[in-house]
């Protein structure tokens, strides 16, 4: 059987429910072998492995959420994750290679190799009655607006799956039994390619923001719908991402545009208005103004997403430097220009500019230090990618950054912000010999004006 076929027996199984008026707890239901296409052989051996040491301590173990629903659409699943009646603790103590993480949002690592299987404890309701209501607001705290700052109340399977974020990803499946539980009318959901959230979208959406992301990264992904519902409360909570740790909130920039999906990401994120809340300097440049200069700004983001998502299904490594080097590069112009002004001399402007720009993303996203260099260095490359005499393009070529800073350049041209024929340059001084590059630089000393040309003797 293809794997585009899994989905059949589900919709068979769909149909002769609604025929035979089977009852069902709240779209709950627990298909055996036979009325799914799922095998244990699908999964990853580790998951597997996990699931069954769990079980044998006595633990109830399952493979669930998006890996099961990436394989009954046909789909490779990114990774596998496990959930338990086990605590942290307890996970910890049958895999010595294990690790607890998260604070917020308490789980174990168990590595294999490059392989990690995240195992996270049934998560319960946040309100408790009677004694343990007091417990309850220990581990699980929110804040004003409804944001759960930490989720770390446990529960039962069925309360679990009423915490897990879409109905399409509260799926649980049973290795050893090969047994399939779907909750929350997720069944009917994947058959008609609908993300619906789990329970109440305002509530869900402001106990954590990040929900609006992911539903944007699975409509691309899944080429989903968002159920009505789902989608309506979207515009007016988007504020709510500001309060993200700036660090999530990078993790989660970095899945939406490192996804292989980032054309179809970008338009989502627009079309939702959410970019003024990943990047609050960057969207009145390319949007609130209808200059020739904000459509090239655009255009040029565009233009990088869509390399990136070709680089990435080319199998070839992409950074988060040049992604924000892009993105945040209006910002800088507009900085370096201002700074200018002021009569500052070029590479002091640059600088400064380069700072201002970064440090204000940070009210926003956290940049972590090694990309930060390296986003600065592709901008003051920039400025010295024309200045080619001499060894200057020699030394330009050896530049740990000129790569990127080069893939930049040829954007910039193609996005039609600066003049073509500089990047081309660079693409044949790249390509002949060190005879025809010296001869390159002679050419281009005959061309450059004399005036110039006496300043360096
Ligand atoms: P992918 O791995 O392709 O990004 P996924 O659905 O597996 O998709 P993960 O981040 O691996 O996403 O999360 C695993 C599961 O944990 C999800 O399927 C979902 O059930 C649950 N989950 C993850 N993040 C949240 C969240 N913010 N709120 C509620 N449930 C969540
Ligand atoms: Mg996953």
């Amino acid at each position: 059987m293809t794997r585009s076929s899994l989905l059949k027996p589900l919709v068979a199984f769909l149909k002769r429910f609604r025929s035979d008026n089977i009852s069902s707890d709240h779209g709950q239901f627990s298909l055996p072998a036979h009325q799914h296409a799922l095998k244990a052989t699908m999964m990853s051996a580790n998951a597997v492995k996990v699931v069954q040491r769990l079980q044998q301590k006595g633990y109830q173990a399952f493979i669930v959420g998006g890996c099961l629903r990436d394989l009954l659409l046909g789909h490779t699943p990114k990774d596998f994750d496990v959930a338990t009646s086990a605590h942290p603790e307890q996970v910890k103590e049958l895999f010595t290679n294990c690790r607890l993480i998260g604070r917020r949002f308490r789980l174990a690592h168990v590595y294999f190799g490059r392989e990690v299987i995240e195992v996270a404890t049934f998560r319960g309701h946040h309100t408790q009655d009677g004694a343990s209501a007091a417990w309850a607001r220990h581990v699980a705290a929110q804040d004003a607006q409804g944001m759960l700052i930490s989720d770390n109340v446990y529960g039962s399977l069925e309360e679990d799956a009423m915490r897990r974020d879409f109905t399409v990803n509260t799926f649980y499946y049973d290795p050893n039994r090969n047994e399939l539980r779907c909750y929350a009318s997720g069944l009917e959901d994947l058959k008609n390619h609908v993300l619906r959230l789990v329970g109440e979208p305002d509530t869900r959406y402001r106990e954590d923001p990040v929900r609006m992301l992911r539903a944007i990264r699975f409509m691309a992904k899944l080429d989903f719908q968002l159920a009505s519902e789902t989608e309506a409360p979207i515009q007016a909570l988007g504020h709510l991402l500001r309060e993200i740790p700036g660090a999530r909130l990078f993790d989660e920039v970095l899945k939406l545009f490192h996804s292989g999906q980032g054309v179809a990401t970008f338009t989502l994120i627009q079309r939702y208005q959410l970019l003024p809340h990943l990047f609050p300097d960057t969207y009145p440049l390319i949007t609130q103004s209808s200059t020739t200069r904000a459509q090239v700004w655009l255009k040029l983001m565009e233009l990088a997403i869509r390399n990136t998502d070709q680089r990435i299904q080319q199998h070839k490594p992409v950074t988060p430097a040049f992604l924000f080097a892009v993105i945040l590069w209006p910002v800088f112009l507009q900085h370096r220009e201002l700074t200018l002004i002021h009569g500052e001399v070029p590479h002091i402007a640059t600088h400064r500019a380069a700072s201002l720009t970064l440090d204000q993303q940070l009210t926003a996203t956290v940049i972590p230090r090694r990309f930060s260099s390296a986003v600065r260095e592709i901008w003051e490359l920039q400025f010295r990618l024309p200045h080619r005499l001499g060894r200057r393009a020699e030394t330009l070529l050896e530049h740990q950054r000129f790569r990127a800073a080069y893939d930049f350049l040829l954007l910039r041209e193609q996005a039609g912000e600066t003049q073509p024929g500089l990047g081309e340059w660079w693409t044949q001084y790249q390509a002949v010999d060190h005879q025809q590059r010296h001869q390159m630089i002679r050419y281009l000393s005959k061309d450059a004006p004399r005036h110039k040309r006496r300043k360096k003797k």
